[in-house]
């Protein structure tokens, strides 16, 4: 697989950006909207966007059965922010009639970082990421509050605008000697990669990168 492709789901969210740092990353990006175009993807992006929106959409454009299944198949799929939440298995926060596509096995909750106007940049040191921190845009972002013992934590953060520290490869690993390990903002369980926050608007395709790697792995 030399330049494997990446569908980027299309139905709201920033879906240009996604393709833009796929394509840096070195992979084929094509939009999704259709079942139809489901078939063929080495894997998919989920971008940030509205969740509840995505979801709706997922349904009304009968991707939600087809898709649900290509992730149970293996299908490596990364979601950003609203994306970390389709892929959760669990939602705290959720609108009444909210689901998600599933398939992780972590509990996320909802605009965690507070609202629109709490939204801030920061830099986040991520395992699998070399290089140095990553430079993440967090908006109204979701963090992971549970992760099960195969979700492996690759990021997390202390608060808003503070500097990150590297998560070490498990959940209750001795990583940081520090009191508060921070909020879980990126984890992968298998083929899937979810972070709460988005490298895509900030010109860094490192995260792209790491996502193209599982992809071809
Ligand atoms: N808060 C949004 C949601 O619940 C996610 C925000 C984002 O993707 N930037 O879907």
């Amino acid at each position: 697989m030399v330049k494997p492709v990446i569908g980027v789901l299309a139905l709201q969210g920033d879906v240009r950006e996604h393709v833009a740092a796929l394509e840096a990353a070195g992979a084929r990006a094509v939009t999704v909207r259709r079942p139809a175009e489901l078939g063929g993807l080495d894997g998919l992006v989920l971008p940030g966007g509205e969740s509840t929106t995505i979801d709706k959409l997922l349904r009304i454009f009968e991707v939600y059965d087809p898709l649900r299944a290509a992730i149970t198949a293996g299908l490596p799929v990364y979601g950003s922010c609203a994306g970390m939440i389709l892929l959760a298995d669990r939602v705290l926060g959720a609108t009444h009639d909210q689901q998600t596509l599933g398939g992780m096995d972590v509990t996320v909750r909802r605009n965690a970082f507070g609202r629109q106007v709490d939204s801030f940049e920061s830099s986040v040191e991520m395992a699998g990421v070399p290089g140095g921190p990553v430079p993440a845009a967090f908006i109204r972002a979701p963090w992971v509050e549970e992760a099960g013992p195969g979700v492996q934590v690759l990021a997390r953060t202390r608060h808003r605008g503070a500097p990150t520290v590297a998560a070490g490869a498990a959940e209750g690993s001795t990583a940081s000697a520090d009191a508060d390990p921070g909020r879980i903002v990126a984890v992968r369980q298998g083929k899937l990669l979810a972070t709460s926050f988005h490298p895509e608007i900030t010109g860094d395709a490192r995260v792209h990168e790491l996502f193209v790697a599982i992809v071809k792995e």
